[in-house]
């Protein structure tokens, strides 16, 4: 049976950390649904369309691969509704440190709780990016910081347009 994976996430700003998450996810499914989540008492720093857009540049250049199949779409439902609207099979979910751990093994019960045919998987932060949180990249950015470390160029060159 073919696996659908559900990515979901703010992605306000797209980092080299859910980057590293969707390409290995991208390996393990045969297809990876990511979903920017819509969040009507959340104002982030991009809206959905642009955080959209942004994910949509890296999905166009990591679809060219063998055997990978990213979509990108939004939901304004919990996350395991969503992830059943896509026909997936697992959530995917980054694991960076013992915050992490706490809030999503939480998150895992409680969704095992609405759903119990969906199975959420843990990938384990890679060492090179484990240290990127787009909270940090848009308080460094607003403070006229170098966040090319952290993030694609285009999103570098968004968040400065951001602070003009
Ligand atoms: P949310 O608001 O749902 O936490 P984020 O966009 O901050 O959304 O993160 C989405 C997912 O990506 C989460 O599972 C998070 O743990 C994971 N993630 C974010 N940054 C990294 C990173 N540097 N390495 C691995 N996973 C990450």
């Amino acid at each position: 049976m073919a696996c659908i994976a559900f990515y979901p996430g703010s992605f306000d700003p797209l980092t080299f950390g859910h980057l590293d998450i969707i390409e290995r996810a991208a390996r393990l499914a045969d297809t990876l649904v990511i979903g920017v989540g819509r969040h009507h008492d959340k104002r982030g720093t991009f809206t959905v369309e642009e955080r959209v857009a942004m994910l949509e540049i890296e999905v166009a250049g990591l679809n060219q691969q063998d055997g990978i199949d990213i979509r990108v779409v939004t939901f304004d439902n919990l996350a395991v509704a969503a992830a059943r609207q896509n026909e997936a099979d697992v959530i995917i979910r980054g694991l960076r440190d013992a915050g992490d751990f706490d809030y999503e093994m939480q998150m895992a019960g409680m969704n095992a709780g609405l759903d119990q045919d969906i199975e959420t998987v843990f990938l384990a932060a890679s060492p090179k990016v484990r240290h990127i949180a787009a909270s940090l990249v848009r308080q460094i950015a607003a403070m006229g910081g170098d966040v090319t470390p952290f993030v694609p160029q285009h999103v570098s060159e968004r968040l400065r347009a951001k602070q003009d």
